[in-house]
This record gives C-alpha cells, structure tokens and sequence, in this order.
C-alpha cells in the first residue's frame, strides 16, 4: 500500500500573543491509499480546523500535509470534501446534474464527457433520474447524496468528509453510512472522515484515530478489526463492535482500564448523550 496523506508535526493556532488559541497540537498521521479512516473528537477539540488544514483551506502554523508525496499548499485539484451542511454546499439555483458537473469545469473534459461523469456519479449514490430536479426537491439524504456524487464526480484521490451525516435523520444515516462503505470498496477510494459519533466511527471505518480534547492530539489509533461486509444491526451487535465503542469511548473520557463490555458500552452510551445534549444546547444558543 503507498501512503495517500501524510500529517507531519501539524499545529494550529488562531489569534497571536496573548488571545492565541491552539485547536490542532503536533498532530501526524498517515493515511494509506484505500483506506477508510476516521478521525473521532469531541466537539470543539479541533476536527475542523484539522481537517481545513489537510484541505488546504487553512495553512498550518507549524508542520505540513502531503498529498501523495506533494506538500499541500491551497486547495490540491483532486481532493474533494463533503461537509455537513449541504443546504448551504449546493447551489439551489441549478439542477442536481449541474451542481455534480460543476466543479468539472475547471478540468480539461468535454461538456458530454462531463456529462457522463455526473450520470455515473449519480448513479453511484442511487440518484439516477433525478438529475433533472433542483436540490430543494430532493429530501435532506438525498441532496446529502447529491453532495457525495459531486465529490466522486471529480475522482479524488483523497475524499474528506466532515461530519457528513449529522443533519440527517437516523435512518438516512445509516443509508448514507452504507452507501459510502459500498462506494469507497467499489472505488477503492480514499476516505477520511470526521465524527464526533463514536458508533459511526467504529462502523464506517478500517481505523478509528482518537482525538483528545482541544488542543486535538492523537490518543489512539485503532485498526476496526470488523467483517468488511458489515450490517447495521448485526455488526452493532456483535461483541467485536460493542467493544470497540467502549474502548474509544473510554479514551475519550481520557481512562485506561479495561472494563467489561457491558460498562464499556454503557459509557459509550453516556457520552453520546452528553454530546447530543451539547448539539442541542449549540444550535439554542446559536454557538
Ligand atoms: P471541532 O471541529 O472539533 O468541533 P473546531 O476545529 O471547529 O473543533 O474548533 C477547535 C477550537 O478552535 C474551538 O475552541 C474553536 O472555538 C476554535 N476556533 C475554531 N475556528 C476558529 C476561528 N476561526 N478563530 C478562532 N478560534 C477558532
């Protein structure tokens, strides 16, 4: 396997002198072509600004991001990103095809070549037909899916996801959650997600890299020893999974011990729900 994205010694600060603020501290990780990766975080630990930083949105202050062997240093053409909000990340104003043709312009490909692009991509994400429509006529999944296809469309090497399926309901999520694993293994595409869920994390990926509390830094990195054909409700509740939660639940609470699964999977459970209460208190207060 050869390296996709190498993360070397990656800080970053926003503000100087005294307001400084560290989000990212001396991050490095590599993340190998073909895989699923996640990254996992509490909230504000600084998953955006990392992942801004691997885009190449945001320069880092200290260390760099290589893209298969190329320094990052603004956006690289083949790397597409998809990002949580996707009512404010596709253009009402035109059709479903023409927002997944859109960032095809800026390639050197004919307009039918194009075209064809986009039909497969939709395709890909179970959308065919509807490349007629407009994003507002399309439920929240699937203009989600209409985000993924027009990130697909342009053949990344690396796709990057941020938090990709929080504004979606349970069940659309756990449709997207599939639709990308079939996706990435008939692409043998690059992922790297980022998730403050720890069950999403465990159930997408082939690794799970544990984030501390801000300033993020790397507490673990988990390979998901999982069958790669895996099933919403049998794999979440084999043993395997359970445990894995548990574990990445407890690094996120910064413990060591090894209780039972049970225990395990019962902090897991916890700390779900003090985030989701944090997300409510977060959109209240508009933070
Ligand atoms: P996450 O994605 O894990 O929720 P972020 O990367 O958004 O975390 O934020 C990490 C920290 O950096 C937070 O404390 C946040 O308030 C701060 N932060 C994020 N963006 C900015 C910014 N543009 N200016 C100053 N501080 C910021």
């Amino acid at each position: 396997m050869s390296t996709m994205l190498e993360v070397s010694g990656v800080s970053h600060r926003y503000g100087t002198g005294a307001k400084a603020h560290t989000a990212v501290n001396d991050l490095s990780f590599t993340v190998e072509a073909g895989q699923l990766a996640s990254i996992v975080g509490p909230s504000g630990c600084g998953k955006s600004t990392l992942l801004r930083c691997i885009a190449g949105l945001t320069p880092p202050t200290e260390g760099q991001v290589s893209l298969h062997g190329d320094r990052v240093d603004g956006v690289p053409d083949d790397l597409a990103v998809v990002f949580q909000d996707y009512s404010r990340s596709l253009f009402p104003w035109l059709s479903v095809q023409k927002n997944v043709e859109f960032p095809l312009r800026w390639r050197s490909l004919s307009r039918a070549e194009r075209r064809t692009r986009a039909a497969e991509a939709l395709e890909q994400v179970g959308l065919s037909g509807v490349g007629g429509k407009y994003p507002w006529q399309l439920s929240g999944g699937m203009q989600q899916r209409v985000s993924i296809a027009r990130a697909l469309a342009s053949r990344p090497a690396l796709l990057l996801m941020d938090e990709p399926f929080a504004s979606v309901d349970a069940q659309t999520r756990f449709e997207l959650e599939d639709l990308t694993r079939r996706v990435q293994r008939e692409q043998g595409s690059t992922i790297l997600v980022v998730t403050h869920d720890i069950d999403e994390s465990v159930y997408l990926s082939d690794r799970v890299l544990v984030l501390s509390k801000s300033p993020a830094s790397i507490v673990a990195d988990l390979p998901v020893e999982l069958p790669a054909e895996r099933d919403q409700i049998t794999t979440r509740e084999s043993a395997e999974f359970v445990t894995l939660r548990g574990e990445v639940a407890r690094l996120l609470h910064g413990g060591t011990a090894a209780p039972e699964a049970a225990t395990a999977a019962s902090d897991a459970a916890e700390w779900e729900l003090a985030e989701q209460a944090k997300d409510v208190t977060e959109t209240k207060t508009g933070s």
